[in-house]
């Protein structure tokens, strides 16, 4: 089992500890904030795995490189693709509904964006679980 270790600064004082756990293709990810204490999406091990430096402490960017060539060929990657994807749908179908021009048009976007928001919700909950096993 391989392991690394990244700060991130997040909302509170104290930066958040998020901690990589490699063995094949199994791959857990832990973060001491709040929600990933609680076995729920955070986005601070999403940011890590997407290679996203955002409020990133340490180590350097290059560490990111290797978080990133980690997810490859895991249970994780899958999850957080369907993630990405999720995210995508809940945007596009946010500009739909601003963009609809009537009552009817806007009650249709306006379920298919509450849908959206579902889907996201499960697929964050999805990744949580796949960071966890
Ligand atoms: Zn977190």
């Amino acid at each position: 089992m391989e392991r690394m270790e990244f700060t991130v600064q997040g909302s509170a004082a104290i930066p958040y500890r998020v901690t990589l756990e490699k063995g094949g293709t199994n791959l857990n990810a832990y973060c001491t904030c709040a929600a990933g204490s609680n076995g729920q999406y955070c986005k601070h091990r999403f940011r890590i795995l997407s290679g996203n430096p955002e409020g990133l402490v340490g180590p350097d960017p290059d560490g990111l490189r290797v978080a990133v060539d980690w997810l490859e060929g895991t249970d994780v990657e899958s999850a957080l693709r369907d993630l990405i994807a999720a995210e995508d749908h809940v945007i596009a179908a946010k500009k739909v509904l601003t963009q609809a021009k009537d009552r009817r048009a806007m009650d249709v976007a306006e379920q298919s964006f509450e849908t959206s928001k579902i889907e996201l919700a499960k697929a964050r909950k999805l990744l949580a679980q796949a960071m966890l096993k």
